[in-house]
């Protein structure tokens, strides 16, 4: 007989805290950092999950959330709203590229993805395009734990794994991933046939069945995979070319942490729809978006969406967003996450260069990762048995850090990380891959291409 935990944790977290023997108990942050229940205190590299922006123990959140609450701790966005709403969906509206000019606020994430998952397809069928029912998503993605986020993930996630079913009509086609491409990888340029392959899905499954595209900017959870700097415009391009609608997943990505405001300003793309969440209230609330183009929201207008919940945008969440976007310029939050990513990136790549497990280490802005390989030449991964990964894992609390411990070991810390930190991070980061090197029957001296 096993022993059920009161608490039940999420995923495949649930087994990791048995073998080692209990959760990490956090109870309070400052800044970057985060200290546990027993007094030690941690980088926290993974920004909660991907989420807390311009950090913890904030006055100026926690005040504006408090006021929020001690005036009405609930508006519901069916026939009513908070000013915070209305502010937050007119602010938004400023900063979103192009026309993306009417916001839908929903609780988190993956109820955004589903959200956007509807509204393509209500769109098509508004349209008088009924045929258009196929969602184009992309390998190494994640868009949540809902049944049409975990089915527009990528299913080697195994997110409905034993769930027997998933949402039907998506297909997937595959993902810049230069360092893997299994078009490109072992080429001397990108030969961008990962755009070509989404174009000769549209054509196999039929132009006229194919309601809209999703994709990560910069997918985080599937490894940080920076896209070429066309793979956008041309995204765009093919989408239009078919009357597909292309929808931006910036749930890890958008609110800074690649340097701008949204990943697609990197590249000067405007979607038709965007999903927002995470970093949007800076970690301290709950709340999601769906951004729509001008030609989305005008053709829904005046139909009624059977879809809502309880809790969107909840006028304390509306007021921890509305403070973060006043923050994020105020402080000069994108810089710093431009600038600030440069410098892990350039520290870590410095620091691994010598380290034969390491072959690759990419990022944009606060988004890092480093990929291991058995061998550089070859580029086979390193395979990571469980307690690989637990001694990982461990080796770096003790330096003071938590990240994101998988093949590739992910980093994205909070925008207000300082370069003390920052230096800090990469010297923790390079002693535990090297002890984890020690460890590992890795190829022996470095060969090969170094980490890029
Ligand atoms: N989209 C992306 C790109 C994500 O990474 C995630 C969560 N990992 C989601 C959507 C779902 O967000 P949430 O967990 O807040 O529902």
């Amino acid at each position: 007989m096993t022993s059920l935990a009161p608490l039940w944790f999420q995923g495949q977290v649930q087994t990791a805290f048995h073998r080692k023997g209990g959760p990490l108990l956090l109870v309070r942050g400052e800044g970057s950092r985060v200290w546990d229940d027993r007094g030690r205190s941690y980088l926290d590299a993974r920004s909660g999950l991907w989420a807390v922006t311009v950090g913890y123990g904030r006055a100026d959140v926690v005040g504006a959330v408090f006021e929020s609450l001690r005036r009405l701790a609930f508006a519901p966005l069916t026939d009513a709203a908070s000013p915070a709403a209305l502010d937050l969906a007119a602010r938004l509206t400023k900063i979103l590229p192009g026309d993306l000019s009417t916001v839908m606020l929903v609780p988190t994430g993956s109820e955004a993805v589903d959200t956007a998952f509807k509204i393509a397809r209500l769109y098509q069928t508004a349209s008088g395009h009924r045929r258009r029912r196929i969602v184009i998503s992309r390998e190494y993605s994640a868009h949540g734990s809902t049944f049409a986020g975990a089915s527009l993930s990528d299913p080697d996630r195994g997110l409905l794994r034993g769930m027997g079913t998933r949402v039907s009509g998506i297909r997937f086609v595959p993902a810049p991933y230069r360092y893997r491409c299994r078009f490109c990888a072992n080429g001397p340029v990108c030969t961008r046939e990962c755009v070509d392959a989404v174009e000769q899905a549209i054509l196999a499954i039929g132009a006229d069945r194919v309601a809209a595209v999703i994709a990560e900017p910069v997918p985080g959870p599937g490894g940080v995979l920076v896209p070429p700097d066309d793979y956008w415009p041309s995204l765009r391009t093919v989408c239009d070319r078919y009357g597909a609608l292309l929808v931006a997943d910036e749930v890890v990505t958008g609110f800074g942490r690649t340097g701008r405001w949204f990943a697609c300003d990197h590249w000067g793309v405007v979607p038709d729809l965007m999903v927002l969440g995470k970093g949007m209230t800076g970690g301290y609330q709950t709340l999601g978006a769906v951004a729509m183009r001008r030609h989305v929201a005008s053709r829904l207008e005046r139909r009624l969406i059977p879809h809502g919940f309880t809790f969107s945008g909840h006028p304390a969440a509306c007021a921890a967003a509305l403070t973060c976007l006043e923050i994020i310029p105020a402080e000069g939050l994108l810089a710093r996450a431009a600038i600030g990513g440069a410098r892990l990136l350039d520290g870590l790549r410095r620091a691994l260069e010598p380290c034969p497990i390491v072959g690759e280490v990419r990022g944009l802005g606060l988004m890092v990762a480093i990929e291991l390989v058995e061998d550089r030449t070859t580029r086979a991964p390193l395979r990571l048995r469980a307690r690989d990964l637990d001694r990982l894992e461990l080796d770096l609390r003790t330096r003071e850090v938590l990240a994101f411990v998988d093949n590739p070991i992910m980093l994205a810390p909070p925008f207000v990380v300082t370069d003390p930190e920052i230096d800090a991070l990469v010297g923790s980061v390079a002693a535990a891959v090297e002890a984890l090197s020690a460890h590992t029957p890795a190829a022996g001296p470095a060969r090969g291409r170094g980490p890029s």
